[in-house]
């Protein structure tokens, strides 16, 4: 056993390689984010823990048992790690008065944190990119969330499947919810530990046991279908319309209820069967109780969130490789003379724009060479004293086999710049 301090298990580092990878993905999707006319929110990772109770739920497995929560000693508050993004962005929108105007398309990415048990494609610390929709009560929002997520699928080059539902209104969902506490309670005897936990403070959550044996008791339950209002029916229809009308092929999913108490009316998951059991790469919906739960004036929203790992790990499986930068030369350089010019020669390099490493710490052209091409570098720029003399340089491709030339530098420099 090595007594070294490792990270935090769930908890990953992101080494050059891969970030490299990352940065391209979220260019990709600021982009993106941007054609839709999308603005980014930066809120703090550490809020008051009652935030994620009140707009969560006390009962959901998120605030039950995956929060990382603390109390600051300094002065006894409780705070918690964000384990999602779309209640600190209501609480700033909230605090901001941001809604003053009209409704706002805002998106946010970072850090999420939920203690769970970490595997493939679930882990502590994971990532995510939100987007929230803040203000607007129609379906031509929800359908607009679903179809540029459609879109970014499209350029990341993966096929996740659609599935959609409607969790009615507040009263539909409380005459739901009436009628499956009588359902469970007359079946007492077939349910199992997590059921009869839930029963009374959230037996919705009971319909999305993935435990076999509860399955018949639950394919007969209620139906939240069956106690939807004339209104979320009409919306549910909108919205389907406008996907059928943009080629957005999607399944009805009854089962599918979300695991935050904010949903009502469309809720949607994009998932793939490529990841093994962490298959939901999308999820979201709307929330139009959320701002006024949290004490703003009353207000619609919608908005999902992805998760980056998943989405990275899915675009594996895929056709589209994200370009990741290697720079433009690496200066290979021996001799004092040389060296006082190689100094200027990357300051001059970097000024028109180049990716530049200057070797450093000397050693042998032989020994510098191999760093050079460790370095993914295009080109080495060779200057030895005698390059320094001429004030040129020596142009080596490292990727492929074209014979190296000396050249002055400003040729270099358009050389490069091809
Ligand atoms: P799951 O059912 O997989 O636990 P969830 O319903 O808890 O997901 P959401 O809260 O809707 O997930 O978060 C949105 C997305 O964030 C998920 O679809 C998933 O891609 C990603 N995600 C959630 N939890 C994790 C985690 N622990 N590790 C990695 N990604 C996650
Ligand atoms: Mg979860």
């Amino acid at each position: 056993m090595s007594n070294n301090i490792q990270s935090v298990r769930g908890m990953n580092d992101c080494l050059p390689e891969v970030t490299d990878t990352w940065q391209a993905f979220e260019a990709i999707v600021r982009h993106w984010l941007r054609r839709y006319g999308y603005r980014e929110m930066r809120t703090p990772i550490l809020e008051h823990t009652g935030l994620f109770k009140r707009a969560i739920g006390e009962v959901t497995d998120i605030v039950e048992k995956e929060m990382y929560t603390f109390v600051d000693e300094l002065n006894g508050e409780s705070l918690a790690l964000r384990p999602e993004g779309t209640a600190s962005s209501v609480r700033a929108v909230i605090q901001h008065n941001l809604l003053y105007d009209g409704g706002k398309r805002l998106w946010y990415a970072g850090p999420m944190f939920r203690h769970e048990r970490p595997q493939k494609g679930r882990y502590r610390q994971f990532h995510q990119v939100g987007v929230e929709a803040l203000g607007f009560a129609g379906p031509d929002t929800d359908a607009e969330l679903i179809i540029m997520c459609a879109d970014l699928w499209r350029e990341l080059g993966i096929t996740p499947s659609l599935q959609i539902n409607t969790l009615g209104d507040y009263e539909s969902r409380q005459r739901h919810r009436t009628k499956l506490i009588a359902y469970f309670e007359m079946h007492q005897d077939a349910l199992d530990e997590d059921a009869k936990r839930r029963l009374h403070s959230n037996p919705l959550r009971i319909l999305d046991s993935k435990n076999p044996a509860m399955q018949t008791l639950n394919d007969a339950a209620p139906k939240l279908m069956d106690e939807l209002d004339e209104a979320a029916l009409v919306h549910f229809a909108a919205l389907q319309t406008i996907l059928h009308d943009n080629g957005i092929a999607y399944e009805i999913n009854p089962r599918l209820v979300r695991g935050l108490d904010y949903y009502n009316r469309t809720v949607f998951e994009w998932v793939t069967d490529q990841l093994g059991a962490q298959g939901t790469v999308c999820a979201g919906g709307r929330y139009d109780g959320l701002i006024e739960q949290l004490g703003g004036k009353p207000a619609p929203a919608a908005g999902f969130a992805m998760g980056i790992e998943r989405l990275l790990a899915l675009m594996e499986t895929g056709s589209v490789q994200l370009a990741t930068p290697v720079p433009d030369a690496y200066i290979v350089h021996a001799g004092e003379a040389a060296q006082a010019f190689a100094w200027k020669v990357a300051a001059t390099l970097r000024g028109a724009g180049l990716d530049t490493v200057l070797h450093c710490g000397g050693g042998s052209f032989k020994s510098q060479m191999k760093k050079a091409d460790a370095s993914r570098a295009r080109y080495a720029l060779i200057i030895g004293d005698d390059e320094a003399a001429a004030q040129q340089v020596t142009l080596k491709p490292l990727r492929d086999t074209a014979e190296q030339t000396r050249v002055e530098l400003t040729l270099a420099i358009e050389y490069l710049q091809r």
